[in-house]
């Protein structure tokens, strides 16, 4: 999965190309930077790459999502349609601009159930957001037909998903708007970072005032802007830009590994009747920064993540065990709606809404669920010998449960 794995003289080349003019900020001091724009040519490449029109970088992902809900209009007493699955940061980012994050039921997709989406909608919902979890995608011409059907927003939060695409189109540009997020551990890593990709010149201009303080980026120079709306700081520097310019160059690299690493790994589980696959609306498209599985029943997961754990291979379990970031069993700050600063009164009553909520559904897919981060520098010989001990640990947990019944 992540672009740190293979990190190396590419990005210190970028880097330095930055650190000799001095120039550490993306706008302004054009003579001083001396032709150097890494944010401008990052986003060119993004457009480029992934096919969108227009593509805003911004300091993270999560101020991303935010940057892309302003543009698109979503504020105070609007519902956001969000899965129970995904990353904190999801929530963060609906809760920031006033809005109402509503939880539907994920299925074995392991994202938005297009029927619980459906359930969910009130006069007062704006916007879908499904979030292409662990590099794959949300059954997209559900969500699009759903949204066109009510005259709601689509908006992707494609920021595990960089690479994967849905019927040949890039995930993140086939909604209104769409984020990938470029942190640390993401597919391409800019340190810190994150994208707003769109196809509407407006809604992109709103991205492009809002991250820098409503600058409009017309006057002759950053004093001589004009302010036409309001905005905040989440902009990209030139130094984090640098680093993405050299990771996206490796982005067909990544994938190609992540691809056949996966394939390998998956034909080795394929073999054991036990084990079942995280259903994929576009198969092709799957961008395979993990391998999702399923065990038939929670128990013989839990064993199985447990004697996994004890053969020190890496399960990835969102339900149980030291994942608090992933699923909402876990969020306990926002059930119990625990901020800072005041929420506003209809988010008061949603976050109470949610500690009463029944997620059975989701329950019963994501505690069968395994989730293996797909590494770019594992061999062929260690994906075999992890392959053997992961399909070892899942019979001898089998056998027990035999005995036992
Ligand atoms: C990583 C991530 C984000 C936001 O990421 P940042 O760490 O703020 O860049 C948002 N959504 C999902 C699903 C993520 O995995």
């Amino acid at each position: 999965m992540p672009g740190f794995e293979l990190f190396g003289e590419e990005e210190k080349k970028q880097v330095n190309e930055v650190l000799e003019t001095g120039i550490l900020m993306r706008y302004g001091f054009d003579g001083a930077r001396k032709g150097i724009w890494k944010a401008k040519e990052l986003e060119t490449a993004i457009t480029q790459t992934f096919g969108c029109k227009y593509a805003q970088l911004t300091s993270s992902g999560t101020a991303a999502l935010t940057t892309a809900m302003a543009a698109l209009s979503i504020g105070v007493g609007d519902e956001v349609i969000m899965p129970t699955f995904t990353f904190v940061a999801s929530f963060e980012a609906v809760l920031s601009v006033g809005a109402i994050p509503v939880l539907v039921d994920v299925d074995e997709t392991l994202t938005l159930n297009p029927a619980a989406v459906e359930a969910a909608i009130t006069p007062a919902t704006k916007c879908v957001m499904p979030v292409h979890m662990c590099g794959s995608m949300a059954d997209l011409d559900a969500l699009k037909e759903i949204c066109k059907k009510h005259h709601l927003i689509l908006l992707e939060d494609a920021c595990q998903s960089i690479g994967g695409t849905y019927k040949g189109k890039a995930l993140g540009t086939i909604g209104d708007a769409g984020t990938f997020s470029f942190d640390f551990v993401k597919t391409i890593t800019c340190a810190e970072g994150g994208v707003v990709m769109t196809n509407s010149e407006s809604t992109y201009e709103k991205c492009d005032g809002y991250t820098d303080h409503g600058h409009d980026h017309k006057g002759v120079d950053r004093g001589a802007d004009e302010h036409p709306f309001l905005g905040y700081n989440f902009r990209i520097s030139e130094l984090h830009a640098a680093v993405g310019l050299a990771q996206i160059k490796k982005l067909p690299q990544f994938l190609a590994i992540q691809r056949s690493n996966h394939a390998q790994l998956k034909s080795i589980l394929e073999k054991v009747p036990a084990v079942s696959f995280r259903s994929i609306p576009d198969p092709s498209g799957d961008s395979c920064t993990f391998l999702s599985w399923f065990l038939p029943t929670e128990n013989i997961t839990r064993a199985v993540v447990a004697e996994m754990k004890a053969q020190g291979i890496l399960a990835g379990n969102f339900y149980w065990f030291d994942n608090n970031w992933h699923y909402i069993r876990k969020w306990y700050h926002l059930k119990n709606g625990v901020a800072l600063n005041a929420l506003n009164t209809a988010q008061q009553v949603a976050l109470q809404k949610i500690q009463s909520q029944n997620f059975a559904a989701s329950d019963a897919v994501m505690s069968r669920c395994i989730s293996t981060s797909i590494s770019l520098l594992w061999t062929p010989e260690q994906i075999a010998e992890k392959g053997a001990k992961m399909v070892a640990a899942i019979e001898k947990v089998l056998q027990q449960q035999a005995v036992h019944a």
